[in-house]
């Protein structure tokens, strides 16, 4: 038997970045939702015990690293399955780039092999399964849109944004979430963005006032280290984007765009900055 799985890409209309815990994580405040860039899994149960991932992408683990190698040994352990898997990863999202395809792969593999072993695990213990994995695997257990808080873990529901054109672009540069996260200073932050004002946005559906209110306090570290990344952000807005910021701890930078008449020179004026540029829409 087979079963197929998609895993899209999140991105963070907002996060902020509260304090350092004692146990090392961050408490976050983040609104995400997902876009039609997407994975695909191919999960095929085996006759032996074991656990074989392979992908076309050749820059990623494909042992016990990979993050949905780690879900499938996460679920045979804790639910004594004694039946094997194979994984074929179809990758589509890049990779350490701040849309977290790796944490997007491990939840998509729970949600499969929780189908493929007939398991009936409710969606709320696939979330805590997935927080043992990453900070984003919960929400990408959920998907739609959601406020998260906690170290990521802790998930509410809201609405989804007016939708739109997003444009992505991702620099030719890879950068690590706990670089960015060991690198922050919550103590010198002068300015916040306003959760309050972007759920209010959301909920009214107003999107100039969404994208007025993007905001992500981790650009202070990433743009600072990679000037490209802020100059790929100037570059968006002069394009014509309505509204621009980076998804998660970088480098890519997405644009959010009203008019699909903007999106082609939008999209043409990018990809003469960098290669990996991808017109999606939000998955609503
Ligand atoms: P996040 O936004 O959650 O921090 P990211 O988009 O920045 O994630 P990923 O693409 O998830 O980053 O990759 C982060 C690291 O995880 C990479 O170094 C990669 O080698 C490793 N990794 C493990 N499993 C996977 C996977 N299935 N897909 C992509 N990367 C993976």
């Amino acid at each position: 038997m087979k079963v197929y799985e998609k895993a899209p890409a999140k991105i963070n209309l907002l996060l902020d970045v509260m304090r350092k815990r004692d146990d090392g994580f961050h408490e976050v405040e983040m609104i995400m939702t997902m876009v039609d860039l997407a994975d695909r899994l191919e999960m095929e149960e085996l006759p032996r015990d074991t656990i074989i991932i392979s992908s076309q992408a050749g820059y990623i683990p494909l042992d016990e690293k990979n993050l949905a190698f780690q879900a499938a040994k996460l679920i045979k352990d804790r639910y004594d399955v004694s039946r094997g898997v194979y994984i074929h990863l179809d990758k589509k999202i890049p990779v350490a780039a701040g849309l977290a395809g790796g944490s997007s792969d491990a939840a998509a593999a729970l949600r499969g092999l929780n189908r493929l072993w007939e398991l009936g695990i409710s969606e709320d213990e696939l979330c805590t399964l997935g927080a043992e994995l990453g900070s984003d695997v919960p929400f990408c257990v959920t998907g739609g849109t959601a406020i998260a808080r906690g170290r990521g873990e802790k998930l509410e529901p809201i609405g989804n944004p007016p939708q739109c054109w997003v444009v992505l672009a991702k620099p030719p540069i890879n950068v690590s979430t706990a670089d960015v996260y060991g690198k922050f200073r919550a103590s010198e932050l002068k300015h916040h963005p306003s959760t309050p004002a972007m759920l209010s946005a959301i909920e009214r559906g107003s999107f100039a006032d969404v994208c007025a209110n993007l905001g992500n306090v981790l650009e202070t570290v990433t743009l600072h280290a990679y000037p490209e990344v802020l100059q790929l952000k100037d570059i968006m807005y002069r394009l014509g984007a309505d509204g621009v910021l980076m998804s998660g701890s970088g480098p890519t930078v997405f644009g959010l765009v009203g008019k699909e008449a903007k999106v082609s020179r939008i999209y043409n004026g990018l990809r003469g900055f960098c290669k990996e540029v991808y017109v999606v829409r939000m998955l609503t």
